[in-house]
């Protein structure tokens, strides 16, 4: 298929890296020039990519860049036409997501949202997860490129319910990794090494996907970015407009949340360097 793949950060990068594998014909976009991906095409605009293409794919950091990429100068929004398809898998508002499919369809083509989960491991190996939105058909003319990038594509419904499932999955990835690392901080002042409380968590029905991934990291004391901290507080800022504009109280997430705007000094590091921010946080 012929895809145009825009934003080329942390998991754009590899995502398209997978399409040009599978044999797809794939043209990049990245709003800082200088990043390619070997055997892509690279555009200079969002538009000059999306011409021609069956496919218009997004990975960037947030609903104001889906926009600017979308609508904004140089835009795909100029070259859509009729059978074209527009996937977004960058985790962004799931109501702003209804109202951008909705401009998207007004100009013919469709509009899938994908946000996905797996982070960087996960985009490198093409192992990702795509949490979908979107009409049954254009999922399915989608499927040769999920199955590049990804291992399972799990639809939630409609345009929206993608990205409504996808924050809520990262509401669990702050609240389990906050008490990964409060129990670290706490545990390790009472005395126990960190090795040795982690061994504990691996053997134990506490062991998750997330103490999995990032216990390697705290061991090494690795905090560069597989999902930037920055982006997890965007994310986390996105469930608390969703949870107000639904009328449901999430008092963890609050409190989690002041973690996340105390660490803003370590926003390009991982956001398992909240670790830092919870020991900082303990008396001398
Ligand atoms: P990243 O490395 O920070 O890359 C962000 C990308 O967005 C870059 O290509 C950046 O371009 C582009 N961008 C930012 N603002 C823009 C704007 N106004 N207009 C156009 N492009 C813009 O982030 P990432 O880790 O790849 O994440 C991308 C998306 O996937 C985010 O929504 C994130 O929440 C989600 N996600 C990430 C992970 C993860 O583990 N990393 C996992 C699941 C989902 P420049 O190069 O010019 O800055």
């Amino acid at each position: 298929m012929k895809v145009a793949f825009l934003g080329l950060g942390i998991m754009g990068r590899a995502m398209a890296a997978n399409l040009v594998k599978a044999g797809h014909h794939v043209t990049v976009w990245n709003r800082t020039p200088g990043t390619t991906v070997e055997g892509a095409r690279t555009a200079d605009t969002p538009a000059a990519a999306a011409r021609d293409c069956d496919v218009v794919w997004m990975c960037v950091a947030d609903t104001a860049a889906v926009e600017q990429v979308l609508f904004g100068e140089n835009g795909v929004f100029s070259v859509l036409m009729q059978g074209m398809i527009v996937a977004d898998s960058s985790t962004i508002n799931p109501l702003a997501t209804k109202q951008i499919a909705e401009r998207v369809r007004a100009l013919g083509a469709d509009f899938v949202d994908a946000p996905v989960t797996g982070s960087k491991v996960g985009a490198e190996s093409g192992q990702l997860v795509f949490i979908v939105g979107g009409a049954e058909p254009s999922i399915k003319r989608l499927t040769p490129l999920f199955n590049a990038m990804g291992k399972q594509v799990i639809r939630m419904g409609n345009v929206g319910m993608g990205e409504s499932a996808k924050i809520g999955m990262n509401l669990m990835i702050a609240l389990i990794y906050e008490g990964f690392a409060e129990a670290l901080t706490l545990t390790e002042r009472l005395g126990v090494p960190n090795d040795k409380f982690l061994e504990l968590v691996q053997a134990s029905m506490v062991r998750s996907g997330v103490t999995d991934y990032k216990a390697p990291f705290i061991q090494r004391r690795d905090f560069s970015p597989n999902f930037p901290l920055r982006l997890m507080h965007k994310d986390i800022l996105l469930m608390l407009e969703a949870a107000k504009t639904t009328g449901v109280a999430l008092p963890g997430l609050e409190s989690v949340e002041k973690v996340y705007a105390q660490s803003a000094g370590m926003r390009d590091q991982d956001y398992a360097a909240t670790l830092v921010t919870v020991e900082n946080l303990a008396k001398k």
